[in-house]
């Protein structure tokens, strides 16, 4: 039977201790499905994304287990190792095991890159009960000796669609090559495609399977709309949905590149808005310190990429703004899960210009619903919504780096690069639609 309450379950007092303080009394789907079976020892493969609840579904568990067996970790050496793609995720999951795990004693620690390695090497000397690390800094303290993974009694490989879109696939099978056979695998992945299968085979052992349905539940809090808009006419679209915010509401912009996250955030602050940007190029301190000043409500706007806002857990974000539509249908899902959060309402707005239609109608397919299309703009491209309307894909469309055709050369994920400035411009691209723009904002 499937618990209903975490009072049911059989994790120890101070655990449900630490949940009753957080006011966490049922258990999430995702919760309810898996701690059982992990409780048990059994391997899980999970079928879920960020935002169902995932990660108190593996750290009760591990926790619960540290509590029963209690060893000191020999030095240089971990006894629960959790790989996660991003630094904002690992540190997120290092909060929630101090969050749960408020009243046990564990040592743990943090590993992740464009920080220095000496405080990672110090805290690691002595061993840790829980090492949370994203792949490529793990590797090269692995390589230098910095610690060994024989000792690993359980493993969770998180979000592990997005760490093969990021291009860690080599490193995750590189440190698992390292851990030992005997041992608890958790793994989770929002899409399990064919190479997600195989290296999940690879991994679990008899595993459990569980499997969450897309955010449709988060999804179904957001009210969702798209304007069909040509590229040029974006931004003054942008000052509208901003200035229609009120003040102290929260709002995520999202760019396809890092270098049109900078170019959006700059602009948007000339215009006299407060924005700033978190992408991979930019230092983990500062990425820190704008989420902080974002969380805090300090920072009104936030400017990201896919890969930097996943794992960006902020309650009272109200609006997320897809300024560039992503090439993977799936990260609108996970865009639009930033909103709506945690039993809050909100909006989500696309932009789709007749060269991303395809992107959107792949959305469309994707979230099995037609998203409803606001016109009450001036820059409303009554053709383009015509034709979408109508179910015919804008001749304009193109997909550039999205890899899903077949002979257009892009990886998936598209890995940052951003070939959609140099794709070839196609008749009536040019075209010029009404040019009622309104007068400028003065800041
Ligand atoms: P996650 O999918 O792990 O990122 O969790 C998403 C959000 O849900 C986080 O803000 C958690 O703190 C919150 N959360 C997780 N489990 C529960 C629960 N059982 N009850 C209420 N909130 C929860």
């Amino acid at each position: 039977m499937t618990p209903t309450s975490f009072e049911e379950m059989a994790l120890a007092t101070p655990i449900k201790r630490a949940l009753a303080e957080q006011n966490y009394h049922t258990p999430s789907p995702i919760q309810a499905q898996s701690i059982p079976t992990l409780l048990q020892g059994r391997d899980l493969l999970g079928i879920a994304q960020t935002g169902t609840g995932k990660t108190a579904a593996f750290s009760l568990p591990i926790l619960n287990a540290l509590l029963e067996d209690p060893k000191r970790p020999q030095r240089k050496s971990a006894r629960v190792l959790v790989l996660t793609p991003t630094r904002e995720l690992a540190t997120q999951i290092s909060q929630s095991f101090d969050t749960y795990g408020k009243y046990l004693s564990f040592r743990k620690t943090l590993v992740y890159g464009g920080v220095g390695k000496n405080p990672q090497i110090n805290a690691m000397k002595p061993g840790v009960d829980v090492l949370v690390a994203c792949p490529g800094r793990l590797l090269d303290h692995m390589n230098e000796g910095d610690i060994d993974l024989s000792g690993v009694d359980y493993f969770v490989l998180d979000e592990v669609d997005r760490m093969l879109d990021m291009g860690f696939l080599r490193d995750v099978k590189r440190i698992i090559a390292k851990l030992p056979r005997q041992r608890q695998s958790l793994f989770f992945s929002a899409t399990l495609s064919p190479a997600i299968k195989e290296l999940a085979h690879g991994i679990l052992h008899n595993p459990e399977s569980v499997s969450i349905a897309p955010k449709v539940t988060t999804a179904e809090k957001v009210d969702q709309e798209v304007c069909f808009v040509d590229r040029e006419h974006k931004r003054e679209l942008l000052m509208q949905h901003l200035g229609d915010q009120a003040a102290g509401e929260l709002t995520i912009v999202f760019s396809k590149t890092k270098h049109g996250a900078n170019k959006l955030c700059r602009w948007i602050n000339s215009e006299g808005f407060t924005a700033e940007a978190i992408h991979g190029n930019r230092s983990q301190p500062q990425r820190e310190k704008t989420l902080d000043r974002f969380k805090s409500g300090k920072l009104p706007i936030l400017v990201a990429t896919d890969v930097a806002a996943r794992g960006v857990d902020v309650k009272d974000v109200t609006l997320v703004v897809n300024f560039d539509l992503p090439n993977e249908a799936e990260a609108y899902v996970h865009r639009i899960g930033r909103t709506g959060r945690a039993g809050a309402t909100g909006n989500a707005i696309s932009y789709c210009t007749p060269e991303e239609h395809e992107f959107f109608m792949d959305i469309e397919k994707l979230i099995k619903k037609k998203i409803p299309v606001n016109d009450r703009h001036e820059n409303h491209h009554d053709e383009l919504a015509d034709l979408h309307a109508r179910g015919i894909k804008s001749r304009e469309s193109t997909r550039d780096n999205g890899g899903k055709k077949k002979g257009q050369g892009g990886r998936r994920g598209g890995g940052g690069r951003n070939q959609s400035e140099g794709r070839q411009e196609q008749p009536g691209n040019n075209r010029r639609r009404r040019s009622n723009r309104r007068p400028r904002r003065s800041a």
